[in-house]
């Protein structure tokens, strides 16, 4: 399989936007994928903004940029929507992204899966692509109880220590979900060797998108 590259040389500023609808959703999505792009593109920069950052989960979120993002991240925006009821407020969710994000102009978004079957996540993937016309928009899973996962088109092939970094962070920081029963390592290790393996990677382990529209 012919590997595509970013349009950016290692010394450009490649400008990626994270979205998530709550704490957590980024680095589960593409937090593997963010880890690879710093070291790949040492000149990147990181936005960030989590819709539902709610108490102590927003201290687990800032800890969670800094540490995927490290140096490259700029401020993360943290908002205070309430967790499962966005559509519900789509008016205020909306002008987050006319009057904060959409000036950014990111060379790539990184945005939950338009098929996701929580409603914040379906609003947050139609308002990203509501917002940025003109732009290159990856469409990141999260496993959950529902079984929404699909068929994703675009690979990133991870080597298995950046996974498992990934995976320490994931539980390093985000105490306040391991009560959850699916919260666990085996989880999100078990979803990067299965993309791994459809996407041939060498070391067997990768992250998927869901990709709309491309431009070679
Ligand atoms: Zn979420």
């Amino acid at each position: 399989m012919m590997r595509l590259n970013l349009d950016r040389s290692a010394q450009q500023v490649l400008k990626v936007l994270c979205i998530g609808s709550h704490c957590d959703d980024i680095e589960i999505g593409c937090g593997g994928t963010i880890l690879r792009l710093a070291e790949q593109y040492p000149a990147c920069e990181f936005h960030w903004v989590v819709f539902s950052a709610l108490g102590v989960r927003q201290v687990e979120a800032h800890r969670a940029a800094e540490l995927f993002a490290g140096t490259r991240l700029k401020t993360p925006v943290m908002k205070l929507f309430q967790d499962g009821f966005m559509p519900f407020m789509g008016a205020e969710v909306k002008a987050v992204f006319e009057k904060e994000l959409k000036q950014l102009s990111p060379d790539l978004i990184f945005t939950h899966n338009s098929q996701d079957a929580h409603q914040d996540h379906r609003l947050i993937a139609g308002l990203t692509w509501n917002t940025f016309r003109d732009h290159f928009i990856l469409e990141y899973e999260i496993p959950k109880y529902d079984g929404d996962l699909g068929r994703p088109s675009v690979f990133m092939p991870l080597d298995l220590e950046v996974c498992e970094t990934k995976v320490r962070y994931l539980m390093q920081i985000f105490q306040s979900q391991h009560d959850k029963h699916w919260f666990k390592q085996e989880t999100f290790l078990s979803l990067m060797r299965l993309r791994g393996m459809e996407c041939n990677a060498r070391s067997g382990y990768a992250e998927a998108f869901y990709c709309r529209k491309l431009v070679l």
